[in-house]
């Protein structure tokens, strides 16, 4: 469908509006319009709204099938990828999943066995159409030492590909040690990653954040937090974290993850966090499919009766920047999952009501992720912009959200890549005991 030539035009593509800046066309309800794409050099050179005339004159007839530009997944943790098949989450808790995932971490995460299991991870999401990911990397110690130069590698065979970008990953107790955090940092910079935290409810953390926008400050490097990702209401990390920002006077980029707990608290404490996180100008990533999996999880196995996903709703009609990212995947905080980034929106519609309307959800796994990871021209589509963009044979968000659209083409620099997924059984050998 896609022909294999340096330049072609598309005819009668449906784009989102949301996804499509300047282009001027009639948008129905759902915010689609059909639109006509020239492709010339790997570029797209024009996008205008469809033309009858087009297809006489040779383009070719995308029949109103949906174009997405490529996505952008802006918190996956591909380090612990696909551990699970020798390290499964006994009870499918928090707690379970950080002990098999810390245990696992340990005893196996070699140079060796990390780079198979992310340029594993790398190969699905590429295939699955995602042309930037961010991922966390655990560096409690020793472990720094190990994940960052193969993420080094890794981001250089990627590059042209996937954008790789990287994050420190470790609870905030481990700022104490300041001497060694701030050895992190360092690391961090040299690496030209992201400093994160994981943050807790303890005595300290006021001081321990100072401390983390302190070394962000000094190094120029911008943040991401993993914060209330329970359903203890006592959790508030994430207004810690705004009052932080706002006090520091930090200038970077911050994105914060999970704040489930925020969804259970009452409404005068979630108004007055949000009016902070929007003075703050945070932006907040929901994890929809991870919390559906690890909130709410009850050891005496009766139903649970709450989503665990955060208030992405009221923090969007507050002009927050807000994003669905995948998470864990094949790992003890998520049995499942493969770095689609169209699944990790199928189920936000679901989990979250991206729906009745539609509006500008779609921009939560494009534009706004690219934006908080500084990727100029990823995740629209628009003249000028590279031609990396998925065809879809939905032509409608019900046809679009309702089969796995397994069959969807994915095209990189206006040529139609190899979507092969890699085999599970490239992994045996790293599984067993
Ligand atoms: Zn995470």
């Amino acid at each position: 469908m896609i022909p294999n030539a340096v330049s072609y035009r598309l005819a009668k593509a449906r784009l989102h509006a949301s996804l499509t800046p300047g282009l001027a066309a009639t948008y129905d309800s759902d915010g689609f319009a059909l639109a006509d794409i020239a492709v010339a050099d790997g570029k797209i050179s024009a996008v205008a709204a469809h033309d009858r005339a087009a297809i006489s004159s040779g383009a070719v007839d995308l029949a109103g099938r949906i174009v997405l530009p490529c996505f952008v997944d802006c918190h996956t943790h591909i380090d612990k990828g696909h551990i699970w098949p020798r390290k499964p989450n006994p009870d499918g808790t928090f707690t379970g999943a950080l002990n098999a995932a810390g245990a696992d971490r340990v005893a196996r995460w070699s140079a060796e066995d990390l780079a198979k299991r992310m340029d594993f991870s790398l190969r699905s999401a590429y295939a699955h159409g995602t042309k930037a990911l961010r991922t966390h990397l655990d560096s409690v110690a020793p472990q720094e030492e190990i994940s960052w130069p193969v993420f080094e590698t890794m981001r250089e065979t990627w590059r042209g590909r996937i954008e790789l970008q990287g994050a420190c990953l470790l609870g905030i107790e481990g700022v104490r040690d300041k001497k060694w955090f701030d050895r992190l940092a360092k690391r961090v910079a040299a690496a030209k990653g992201v400093l994160g935290v994981v943050t807790y409810m303890v005595p300290d953390l006021e001081e321990l954040l100072d401390h983390v926008f302190a070394q962000a400050i000094k190094h120029g490097l911008d943040l991401d937090f993993h914060a209330d990702e329970t359903d203890d209401i006592a959790a508030i990390s994430l207004k810690k974290i705004a009052e932080a920002a706002l006090w520091s006077g930090f200038e970077g980029n911050i994105l914060v993850g999970h704040c489930c707990s925020l969804a259970r608290q009452p409404d005068l404490e979630v108004l007055d966090t949000l009016d902070k996180v929007a003075k703050a100008g945070l932006a907040v990533v929901s994890l929809p499919m991870c919390n559906l999996y690890l909130q709410d999880r009850r050891s005496d196995h009766t139903t649970p009766r709450w989503r665990g996903v955060t208030l992405l709703h009221e923090m969007k009609a507050r002009g927050i920047a807000v994003a669905v990212a995948s998470d864990n995947t094949r790992d003890p905080f998520y049995a499942y999952g493969d770095l689609d980034m169209l699944e990790v929106y199928r189920m936000a519609t679901r989990i979250l009501h991206f729906d009745h309307p539609v509006a500008d959800w779609p921009q939560t796994v494009a534009a706004t992720p690219a934006k908080v990871m500084r990727l100029d021209g990823f995740g629209t589509l628009a003249a000028g912009g590279d031609a990396d963009f998925i065809l879809f044979k939905g032509r409608s968000w019900t046809e679009l959200l309702s089969r796995p659209e397994s069959d969807r083409i994915v095209v990189r620099g206006g040529l139609a890549i190899d979507r092969q997924l890699p085999d599970y059984a490239e992994l045996d050998g790293l599984m067993v005991e």
